[in-house]
């Protein structure tokens, strides 16, 4: 069985997440999109040349 790409395990769950495309890391459920985002870019500038992917 293939593994899912980021996109496809941030499909499936519920909530506002995100998801690094580099590192594979997938966050915790936020309430607020606006969480997921601040979390997605605090992990962006932690990881020079991360790429990161926001879902509401
Ligand atoms: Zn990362």
């Amino acid at each position: 069985m293939r593994k899912l790409t980021v996109e496809e395990q941030l499909s499936v769950l519920g909530g506002a997440r995100w998801a690094c495309k580099t590192c594979g890391y997938l966050s915790n459920d936020h309430i607020f999109y606006s969480t997921a985002s601040d979390m997605a870019y605090a992990h962006k500038k932690k990881y020079k040349g991360h790429e990161t992917v926001v879902r509401a």
